[in-house]
This record gives structure tokens, C-alpha cells and sequence, in this order.
């Protein structure tokens, strides 16, 4: 199972997958007609994937296609051996190579762009914690600048990019942070550990994608070097309280509460997230 939410590890795992596909020539249809320019790209090879974040560029020939999933899009791989019937009417764009053919469904997002445009999204990402040697100063300093509760910035893709609703919970947990401390009193040496901590995450959510299993945190060393704590017991037994409000803390025992942030359910607990 997987979880319904694509956050950062989840596109980056998509385009190590479209990357397999490197070099194939594609078919690009949008039987909803919904997609200006799609015909540019048609027929061109797959020559490049980049992702940032949230955010998938996929180029072909001369353009790229910019696709945001949003919370419930999602690309369905095919091999060509299996018989490729019409597309349904909410398919975006089907890809269609020797090889595969994907359809891509429901994105909040899929949009022909050229390199400036490409770039103009960019410009308004934060930085990415799986780009290796990604500059974390300009994140810092906006961070630490408002005045807005940290479960709420880490979710701001302007500031750190890539960070969802599993991962602000248990990254907060596994610091033992308030979520509702002010980015003014995150210290330089908290930041740090929250961004290494989010790599070590999301890199570990790129393993489960691809293992096709649920994104887990428990097991997962803490920041504070402590020892992982045993599987706990509850109806969600992968993560430490995202999605186990009213069951027991495995740190302290102290029941994990829930709240609205930033539009999405907050998991935290009050007993050892004191920071
Ligand atoms: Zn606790």
C-alpha cells in the first residue's frame, strides 16, 4: 500500500522511474484536448527528468512538461505487452513509448513549459533536502524569521521543498518539537537537525516507494542518536503519530492529539514535543 499523498520522496522515486525510460521516443496524447502545446512534445525523445520538491519536469525534444500531482494524481505504468485500451475521458496525457504506456490522472498541474518558464517554478521552490549540497541558508533565514508555528512552515513549499503531511508530524516527533513553536525560536543548530533529519526521511521514502511498501519512519534512527523504539502497537503501526491520534506515545506514553494546520490534520504529542 501506498500512502495517497505524494510528497517529495514520492516524486523523486516517479522520476527515477521515468528515468528508466531515458532516450525512448514518445506518443503524447490528451484525449481531454486539456493540455495547450502537448503537441510540441509529441513524438520526441524522453531526454531529461528533473524533479524539485513536489514537482516533476519531464523534457522532451525542445519543451519540458511540468506535472504537479497534487494529492490524488497519479501515473498508471503499463508494459506494451499488455492490450492498451482508449483512454478514459479523465486521463490528462497518456505516454506511450515501445515499451510502456502510462496514463496520467488527476494531477492539480500538467502544463507544456519552456526553460524559462521551468525555471520561473523553481525560483519559487525552497530548497530541496534530497539535492545533495542544497543551500539551506536562504531556507533558514526565512524559517527563522516568521513568526508562523513550525508545522506550518515546514509545510510552505516556498521555504523547504518536499516536506508533506507524514513527514512534518514525525520529523517534529522525532525532535521532540511543539509544533506550534514560532520559526522565531528555532535555533540555527534545530534547523540543522530538522533538515538532515528530513533527508534521512525522505531518502528512506524513496526506498519505500520503490519496494512498493507504506512510508515508515519507525525503525529509522532518532536525531538525538538515540536507539529506534520498538514497532508500537495501534492500527498504524509505520509511523510514530501521524495518523494515531487517541493511541499511546511510544516515548513517553502520552496520548497523540490531533489538529487542523495549514489545511491538512496535524499529529503531534503533547507530552514529549515540548521543545
Ligand atoms: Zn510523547
Amino acid at each position: 500500500m501506498r500512502d495517497g499523498m505524494p510528497e517529495g520522496h514520492t516524486i523523486r522515486a516517479l522520476g527515477d522511474q521515468w528515468l528508466a525510460h531515458q532516450n525512448e521516443r514518445f506518443v503524447l496524447e490528451s484525449p481531454s484536448h486539456s493540455v495547450p502545446g502537448l503537441q510540441d512534445l509529441d513524438g520526441q525523445e524522453l531526454t531529461e527528468v528533473a524533479t524539485h520538491g513536489k514537482h516533476l519536469f519531464l523534457r522532451f525534444g525542445q519543451g519540458w512538461l511540468h506535472v504537479h500531482l497534487g494529492r490524488f494524481g497519479r501515473f498508471y505504468w503499463h508494459e506494451r505487452t499488455r492490450t492498451m485500451p482508449e483512454p478514459r475521458a479523465i486521463v490528462r496525457v497518456r505516454f506511450i513509448s515501445e515499451s510502456i504506456w502510462v496514463d496520467l490522472v488527476g494531477p492539480i498541474a500538467v502544463a507544456v513549459v519552456n526553460e524559462h518558464q521551468k525555471d520561473e517554478i523553481e525560483s519559487r521552490l525552497g530548497a530541496d533536502p534530497l539535492v545533495k549540497g542544497a543551500d539551506t541558508q536562504a531556507a533558514r533565514r526565512q524559517l527563522q524569521a516568521s513568526k508562523r508555528a513550525i508545522g506550518a512552515l515546514l509545510m510552505d513549499q516556498s521555504i523547504i521543498a518536499g516536506i508533506g503531511n507524514i513527514y512534518r508530524a514525525e520529523l517534529l516527533w522525532r525532535s521532540r518539537v511543539d509544533p506550534y513553536t514560532p520559526g522565531t525560536s528555532i535555533s540555527d543548530e534545530l534547523f540543522e537537525q530538522l533538515w538532515h533529519d528530513a533527508r534521512l526521511l525522505l531518502e528512506a521514502g524513496v526506498r519505500d516507494y520503490q519496494a512498493n511498501e507504506p512510508t515508515h519512519t519507525v525503525g529509522l534512527p532518532l536525531p538525538d542518536g538515540s536507539s529506534p523504539l520498538p514497532a508500537v502497537f495501534g492500527k498504524r503501526n509505520h509511523t510514530q503519530v501521524y495518523q494515531r491520534a487517541g493511541l499511546e506515545c511510544a516515548r513517553c506514553g502520552a496520548l497523540v492529539q490531533q489538529a487542523e494546520m495549514s489545511g491538512r490534520t496535524l499529529f503531534w504529542c503533547p507530552g514529549c514535543q515540548v521543545l
